[in-house]
């Protein structure tokens, strides 16, 4: 069974004090943790895969929040700490879910990843939302708990609880 490491949308917009939807220190705070996840998942040979943010300038998902990670902006571009290497993979996303209109379950298919383990954030928008079609596409899902945040604590919770009791994702 191959094990992929799923970095969700640690991109200036989201992560940075600067980012225009910045999700506050919580989102900050656990950079630290992906970052070993990441060391780990290279020194294991665990493939990496970067889930990014990237939108039009007028996608519609800006009537619900402010403008954030335009293709080919600042804010769109991951952290400083966590870049990517050679030989990893990124994939962008216009939506939630990292599987809808992208090339995630091809790319996991061709690397025979069979498990995931998501990092990153928001846990209860992204993240859940890539956990949810990741299951129902018959992956097994990890939620590493200390390197997943929101800008809402109380939906965070719901979320990892949501994750664990309803789509069987497995916290660690
Ligand atoms: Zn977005």
């Amino acid at each position: 069974m191959t094990r992929a490491l799923v970095i969700i949308d640690m991109l200036n917009d989201f992560i940075h004090p600067d980012g225009s939807l910045y999700c506050g220190p919580a989102a900050a705070s656990i950079v630290p943790a992906v970052e070993r996840l990441l060391q780990e998942a290279r020194s294991s040979g665990e493939p990496v895969i970067y889930l990014c943010d990237r939108h039009r300038p007028d996608d519609p998902e800006f009537e619900m929040f402010p403008s954030h990670c335009v293709a080919g902006s600042w804010g769109a571009q991951i952290i400083e700490e966590l870049q990517p290497q050679r030989g990893e993979h990124i994939i962008p996303k216009r939506r939630y879910s990292g599987f809808f209109g992208t090339d995630l379950d091809l790319r996991l298919r061709e690397l025979g990843a069979t498990e995931l383990r998501l990092v990153g954030v928001c846990t209860n928008i992204c993240v859940l939302y890539t956990a949810c079609d990741a299951r129902m596409r018959h992956y097994r899902v990890a939620v590493v708990k200390d390197a997943v945040a929101s800008f809402d604590a109380e939906a965070h919770r719901w979320a990892l609880r949501e994750m664990d009791k309803t789509l069987g994702v497995k916290l660690e």
